[in-house]
């Protein structure tokens, strides 16, 4: 069983202040995470969390971590203004970004970011558009493949468009010594969504092996190693979570066993998480506006897709509480479905539930990364508010929910 952060009774309050539907965070999971996260590596001196800007892009929830201390890792032109508006620059942020535009480079060099470099013919754009190169610089590597953790397949790096091959990733480190840079990292994100405990360890044994490497042969200094995201949240009832010591055991285990015999032993490490640290503080909030019985049982809620895009774009299941009715029996089939002129616009297919009633509230749970920023506007659909469930009790709207003024906004009439 799961169960919601948030209370029918708090639901019931709130609703008088924030109409359905909105996504809700809640401050204490979110910090109580994060400290966690960080005890876990805390045997790495160097050890930093930049927080994936784009799994939840608000100010109130990046502030939140930014004064637990974590950097923040933007990867487009607006995540980096966001950090500029907010005071994040220099080295809290890393721009970790791919097929990267001119300005988006130029700014993450004015802020100072850590700049992590796609591919090989970045070097010779960034010179072009931006100029010298900063000190500090980054590689992402792609080892090509498959990504397999005790001979199972969690991802195909073979087939993704990141990152830069072995031999490119030594001539990059060459060639940007040349051009002046003084101090190296890498980076790799192989797997999304991983709950296994060995993802990370598995992870940091490639990097580690390559930074040995790129260290005997070409003599450069590796600052850091960036282990990016990817750990798992489950989603589902019974699903483990991934313990986090248990991780950072891992790691360390690898470290010692690599790094250290490389003299290696000053390497920070640093993570990119999104989902991880976000997914599980946040839920979806809303409220059943119709039931329909054709050839199956249809629960229609006042949110869409583009609230949520996950199960639309991924099939991906999100666990579903109606709210108050935690005791009954889940003895109803029913598919949960936004209003979208899309199929596919169903937050539930074929799921138990106690009987719904018009009027219900649902928690969507887990919705707290890649929730609410892949949202979109199809059908002229309007996002919702974001609200932020205070740690001290009380709640507070964090981003407002849109309004047709916002939809025409952009359109010449
Ligand atoms: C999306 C992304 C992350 C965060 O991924 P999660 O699966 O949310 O942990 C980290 N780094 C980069 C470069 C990304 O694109």
């Amino acid at each position: 069983m799961k169960t919601p952060f948030v209370t029918l009774e708090q639901l019931q309050a709130l609703s008088e202040r924030f109409p359905t539907p909105y996504h809700l965070y809640d401050e204490r999971g979110i910090r109580e995470n994060v400290r966690a996260l960080k005890a876990a590596f805390a045997w790495n001196a160097g050890f930093r969390e930049y927080f994936a800007v784009k799994a939840t892009p608000n100010p109130a929830i990046m502030r939140i971590l930014h004064k637990e201390g974590c950097g923040m890792d933007c990867s487009s032109l607006t995540e980096l203004m966001l950090c500029e508006k907010i005071g994040v620059s220099g080295d809290d942020i890393m721009f970790s970004s791919n097929d990267t535009p001119a300005e988006d480079y130029q700014l993450a060099a004015k802020l100072g970011a850590t700049i992590n470099l796609d591919d090989i013919t970045h070097i010779e754009f960034f010179e072009k558009t931006v100029g010298a190169f900063p000190e500090k610089i980054c590689c992402r590597y792609n080892p090509g493949g498959n990504f397999e953790i005790s001979n199972k397949i969690m991802d195909s790096p073979a087939d993704a468009k990141y990152g830069m091959t072995k031999p490119q990733v030594f001539q990059a480190f060459r060639l940007l010594r040349e051009k002046g840079v003084k101090e190296f990292g890498i980076h790799a994100f192989l797997a999304s969504n991983v709950t296994e405990d060995d993802y990370y360890p598995e992870l940091a044994m490639q990097l580690f092996r390559l930074a040995a490497e790129l260290k005997a042969e070409t003599g450069v200094h590796i600052g850091f190693i960036n282990l990016s995201g990817g750990i798992g949240i489950p989603y589902r009832p019974g699903q483990q979570a991934p313990d986090i010591d248990r991780v950072g055991e891992g790691v360390r285990r690898v470290f010692e066993q690599i790094l250290l015999p490389a003299g290696m032993e000053d390497v920070a490490l640093y993570t990119e998480l999104g989902r991880y640290l976000l997914g599980s503080h946040g839920c979806m909030v809303t409220k059943v506006l119709h039931k329909k019985h054709i050839h199956k049982d249809y629960i229609g809620v006042d949110a869409c897709a583009c609230d949520l895009l996950r199960p639309a774009m991924y099939g991906a299941y999100h666990h579903i509480t109606v709210m108050g009715k935690e005791m009954l029996p889940a003895d109803h089939l029913y598919d949960v479905t936004g209003g979208l002129c899309e199929n596919n616009d169903k937050f539930a297919v074929d799921r138990w539930l106690p009987e719904v009633d018009i009027g219900d509230f649902l928690v969507i749970h887990d919705t707290g990364a890649h929730g609410h920023s892949m949202g979109y506007n199809y059908n002229g659909k309007l996002r919702g508010a974001e609200v932020l469930l205070c740690e001290g009790g009380g709640a507070k709207l964090i981003r407002r929910a849109e309004t047709p003024e916002d939809y025409f906004a952009t359109l010449e009439l």
